[in-house]
């Protein structure tokens, strides 16, 4: 999937001007994702197809289309008789060891996407920016956005390294999405959007003035801190 195409079809947004209005399966994709990252819909939880096309006055078909993008993202499951299921969430020690992966790879990827980032990339960047200001609404959907926004800076790092192993490691993980549900469900952490948003401002700067130093520093600092807070959120402190 090319960069366009992820911002495409993740930020569909009716009312932000600039932006075209949203196709069927867009509507549908922004829905349910929603649902499973405020948990609306629970973990292990059948989706009621026909219900849903109900909701949103729409066919089955771009709910499916919907569904199936949300498969490759590992939040939803098909099981042969009852039809999809959202993914059991990750457990505490799990999120623990993605973050311990992910700092071992995405600080040198930081490094070397700040050297190769293209302005096409970077112009990407500023509007990934603005998705994750607007987490300040506070509201369900531009919870769903900042969630989508996050994965989108992280893929779009490991692109930039310009090393198609490490891009496809992290892409594996399809990390982002998942922790952001568990954290959702994780009420002690309230403030942890608007943090990791400052975060984020501090390497998308360092990305868009092409400092590898600065891009390597604040992608460890942000998720390092990103660590701990899930240990806290989880319990699963080890010092
Ligand atoms: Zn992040």
């Amino acid at each position: 999937m090319s960069d366009l195409r992820i911002i495409a079809h993740s930020l569909p947004t009716a009312e932000a001007p600039g932006r075209p209005a949203p196709t069927l399966v867009e509507r549908a994709y922004e829905h349910l994702l929603s649902m499973l990252m405020t948990v609306k819909i629970a973990p292990g939880e059948r989706i009621p197809i026909d219900t849903v096309a109900r909701q949103l006055g729409i066919s089955q078909t771009p709910i499916r289309e919907a569904l199936s993008q949300l498969e490759a993202e590992k939040l939803v499951y098909k099981t042969t008789n009852v039809g999809y299921r959202a993914s059991p969430q990750m457990t505490p020690e799990e999120v623990h060891d993605l973050y311990t992966l992910r700092l071992l790879i995405e600080p040198y990827a930081a490094a070397r996407a700040a050297e190769h980032m293209d302005d096409e990339t970077l112009s990407i960047l500023q509007t990934i920016q603005k998705d994750m200001d607007a987490v300040v609404e506070r509201n369900e959907q531009a919870y769903a956005r900042f969630a989508e926004a996050d994965a989108q800076l992280h893929r779009l790092i490991a692109k930039g390294s310009g090393n198609r192993l490490i891009e496809e490691t992290i892409e594996r993980l399809h990390a982002h999405l998942q922790i952001f549900r568990s954290l959702y469900q994780n009420s002690a952490q309230p403030n942890a959007p608007e943090i990791a948003a400052r975060e984020h401002q501090l390497i998308i700067a360092a990305l868009l003035a092409h400092d590898p130093v600065a891009a390597e520093q604040s992608v460890r600092e942000h998720l390092s801190c990103s660590q701990l807070r899930m240990d806290r959120a989880t319990g699963t402190r080890r010092d």
